[in-house]
């Protein structure tokens, strides 16, 4: 690979924040100094008491209020991520078979987690090529949960989260929560860890689960299957409705999603921040459509993503000098995902980044271009 050209990027072109990682994502400057001011009231007191069970209230009800919750859903907590839920949905979700929309990195790691289960039969896997989306069918009679992920964070496509038969619909909205428009009543599960749209950290999940969702968890914890303890759902169910967690969470991440969420509600709730994403995405796609060295991975306009975009680039452009130069200029983490193998740029536009820094960000890159 060649050397990095030691290139420095006027100072009034750059973004004010270098931050486009696709997870962890940027985290607000204001929530940081908010949880720093909490000083010693927070962040090393029980998680038992009032002081840390009134921010996960807040979380809680936050989440309910952004997201306008249908009647009967509530919002649990459950520990370790997406990727621990994969586990906990295996044992405590699906009760024969699961179907499986894989379309990228992680949707298939779901499928592959499912498919090692022994007391489950084998999932039905409906692939789709990468960098295009899936459509939801009706899934064979045996299937009982249709696992769906709202935007596939390793290929920059988006998907609608709808319903179309009677199995539970999970959907990993990780990356897509918060960014994306969704019709909670389509949905079962709509689960996420925290460390991208919701600008805090990883290691806790949030699931808005239906009346269907809390009655299928009472169905198997109450069962002849072995759940391992931590993984229980159920579990979570009572302790989320004491405004609790199972063991220590990081209270910093429920404080720093806390104030994601009031954020994003004090902006007008989902629909006015789907709104700005829409005009966000828009600046970084039609950047790239308008340069002959750049262009939308994506082809189908409407499986854009509005929270992570992957623009290929020319071969006659290396991507990876492209971001060596970014980065030695303070601009982070917008490699193009490496199992995809694509000269590409991934670039994160949660609600956290403003589109002034986005469109800093493509100025940028045309700089660099430019000069290399
Ligand atoms: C980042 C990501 C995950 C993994 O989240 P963890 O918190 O690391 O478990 C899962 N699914 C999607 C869609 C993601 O973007």
């Amino acid at each position: 690979m060649p050397a990095t050209p030691d290139l420095t990027v006027p100072a009034d072109l750059l973004p004010a924040d270098g931050r486009f990682g696709c997870g962890p994502s940027r985290v607000r400057v204001e929530a940081l100094e908010a949880l720093a001011a909490t000083g010693a009231d927070l962040l090393g007191t029980s998680h038992r008491k009032d002081r840390v069970r009134d921010q996960v209230a807040r979380l809680r009800r936050g989440i309910a209020e952004v997201f306008d919750l249908p009647d009967g859903y509530e919002v649990l907590l459950a520990m370790g991520g997406a990727t621990a839920f994969w586990d906990a949905a295996t044992f405590g979700l699906v009760r024969g078979r699961a179907r499986h929309y894989v379309f990228g990195e992680f949707s298939g790691k779901f499928a592959a987690v499912t498919a090692e289960a022994p007391f489950l039969a084998d999932p039905d896997v409906v692939e789709s090529r990468i960098g295009t989306a899936p459509t939801v069918t009706p899934a064979p009679d045996d299937v009982d949960v249709q696992a769906l992920t709202h935007n596939e964070t390793s290929t920059g496509v988006m998907m609608d989260p709808v319903r179309a038969d009677d199995a539970l619909v999970l959907v990993d909205a990780t990356s897509g929560a918060g960014g994306l428009p969704v019709d909670l009543s389509q949905v079962d599960a709509y689960y996420f860890s925290l460390q991208k749209g919701f600008a805090a950290e990883g290691g806790l999940t949030v699931v808005i689960a239906s009346p269907a969702l809390l009655e299928r968890i009472d169905e198997l914890a109450g069962g002849d299957r072995w759940i391992p303890p931590f993984l229980r759902l159920s579990t979570a169910v009572t302790n989320s409705r004491k405004e609790q967690t199972y063991n220590t969470p990081s209270v910093s991440t429920i404080f720093l999603a806390a104030e994601q969420t009031d954020w994003l509600a004090g902006r007008g709730g989902l629909d006015a921040v789907v709104a700005d994403q829409r005009d966000k995405a828009a600046i970084v796609y039609d950047w790239a459509g308008e340069r002959d060295w750049a262009s939308p991975f994506v082809t189908d306009v409407s499986e854009r993503s509005l929270v992570v975009a992957t623009i290929d680039l020319d071969d006659a452009i290396d991507a990876d000098l492209v971001n060596d130069v970014l980065r030695a200029n303070g601009v982070l983490d917008t490699d193009g995902y490496r199992k995809l193998g694509r000269n590409q740029l991934r670039v994160g536009m949660f609600p956290a980044v403003p589109a002034s820094d986005l469109q800093a960000y493509v100025a940028t890159v045309d700089w660099i271009v430019d000069h290399l």
